[in-house]
């Protein structure tokens, strides 16, 4: 509440149009930032985020540094050598042993680490793209007895570099 009460007042104080906002409510839940992660094709490890690491099959990036918060006040941070980024594998959005499913989010495939970088709101958003833009294109592979597995990569990226994706 503490930090409400001096956004509040940095809003009405610096941001035009904030001059008359008034705080009318909180969220009826708190957020938590490590949820369930899958067990996917492939996983994003600290050690990829902290290298910048490049991949064949990205199709979202991340570049929030290793940003773990744990009981109390601890909290680690690593941050992204040269402030670079790191590319987000199709692979961590596909759970192992499932047939046509596909995750975006906090959830990803990842370890603790990884998870710690590629929770935030950004990633999450590229990464909701990255699996709507098959779902809705690629109809013709997954129907029936097709898979997302079986989605052309190659044409999912030069897709989501039409829509202006960065990956
Ligand atoms: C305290 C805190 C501070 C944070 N600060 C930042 C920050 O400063 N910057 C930043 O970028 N990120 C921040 N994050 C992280 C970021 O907000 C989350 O990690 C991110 O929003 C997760 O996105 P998501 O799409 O995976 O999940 P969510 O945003 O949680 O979306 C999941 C959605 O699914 C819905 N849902 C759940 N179950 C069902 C169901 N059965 N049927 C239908 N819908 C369902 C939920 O209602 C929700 O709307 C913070 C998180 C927390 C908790």
């Amino acid at each position: 509440m503490d930090q409400i009460r001096v956004c509040n007042a940095f809003l009405r104080k610096h941001v035009p149009g904030f001059e008359a906002a008034v705080f009318s409510g909180v969220a009826p839940r708190i957020g938590i930032r490590e949820t369930r992660r899958i067990v996917g094709e492939e996983a994003l490890t600290g050690e990829d985020v902290l290298a910048s690491r490049r991949r064949a099959d990205s199709v979202a990036r991340g570049a929030h540094e290793i940003d773990m918060h744990a009981a109390g006040s601890a909290h680690t941070r690593q941050e992204i050598p040269g402030g670079s980024y790191y590319d987000i594998p199709f692979g961590t959005l596909v759970p192992r042993g499932l047939r046509n499913v596909l995750v975006a989010g906090r959830c990803l495939s990842s370890t603790r680490e990884g998870q710690s970088s590629a929770r935030v709101m950004g990633p999450c958003l590229a990464m909701g793209q990255a699996v709507g833009t098959p779902a809705a294109a690629f109809g013709n592979v997954i129907a029936g007895n097709g898979d997302v597995r079986d989605v052309p990569l190659g044409e999912l990226q030069n897709l989501l570099r039409l829509q202006g994706a960065q990956i």
